[in-house]
């Protein structure tokens, strides 16, 4: 049984006064037991939202890493650090990433293989632009993106990644995929965890799904068998909202 996980990506969001004010909203909010909690604020706010959710159970991740330990990468930061100051996950291949940053699948593999090196947790994201949903392509890009970024893990590895499936036309956009698009699409990625490992490997990993999900839309998606919660922007900026999304996927898991 697969324990469902709700991450809030804060992208390039709130204030140092704002963020840790997020974090304790979140953290004094009336949260499931049953489902795991990610916040994901930026870098240089991640030592002040540890300290916030200290003791709550609520997990800590970053938004990227560089796949080096140390050295002269201006700007990067490695994933040791990331560990030192309580990070558990890392959101690694977003479509802000891919997109506007360039990144590339053989970027992502390096980063993907890195993070797990140092014990943390990667969320690797795949997703299609519209272009590509409105011409058939979805599966290819979805299967080029997991060929290309999960690359040369190992059962065990795989077994400690999450993977986010976030269509690329749904992201911030408030349009969400249907409930069955994003089904059609967790299926097609657990086939292929299937394919290339096993099916005990295929069931044990986590398939969340991510583009405008909101506390109206949560439990449908969640209901899904092969949905096993959500990476969400805009709506992890509000605490009662978030709250209620974490909420939802109790309901859907129970
Ligand atoms: C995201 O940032 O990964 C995301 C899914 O954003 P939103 O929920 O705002 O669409």
């Amino acid at each position: 049984m697969r324990r469902p996980l709700i991450a809030g990506n804060w992208k390039m969001n709130l204030n140092r006064v704002e963020s840790v004010s997020l974090a304790r909203d979140l953290s004094a909010a009336d949260l499931t037991s049953d489902v795991d909690v990610l916040v994901c604020p930026p870098y240089v706010y991640l030592d002040a939202v540890s300290s916030a959710i200290s003791g709550t159970g609520i997990s800590l991740g970053a938004q990227d890493v560089y796949f080096e330990s140390a050295g002269a990468f201006t700007g990067e930061i490695s994933p040791a650090m990331l560990t030192d100051i309580g990070c558990t996950f890392v959101i690694l291949g977003h479509s802000e990433r891919r997109h506007v940053m360039g990144e590339t699948d053989g970027l992502i593999k390096r980063k993907v293989h890195a993070a797990l090196a140092a014990g943390l947790t990667p969320v690797l994201c795949v997703g299609e632009l519209l272009e590509e949903r409105e011409s058939g392509k979805t599966r290819e890009i979805v299967e080029s993106q997991f060929n290309g970024s999960l690359a040369g893990l190992t059962e065990e590895q795989v077994q400690k990644t999450v993977i986010a499936y976030e269509p690329v036309w749904a992201i911030g956009t408030g349009k969400t995929a249907s409930p069955q698009q994003a089904q059609e699409v967790h299926a097609d990625l657990r086939k292929m965890l299937a394919d290339r490992y096993n099916s005990a490997t295929s069931e044990s990993v986590r398939i969340l799904y991510g583009g405008s999900v909101k506390p109206d839309n949560a439990a449908d998606l969640m209901s899904q068998t092969d949905i096993d919660g959500a990476l969400v922007g805009g709506a992890s900026l509000n605490a009662e909202g978030f709250a209620a999304i974490i909420n939802a996927a109790s309901v859907s898991a129970a």
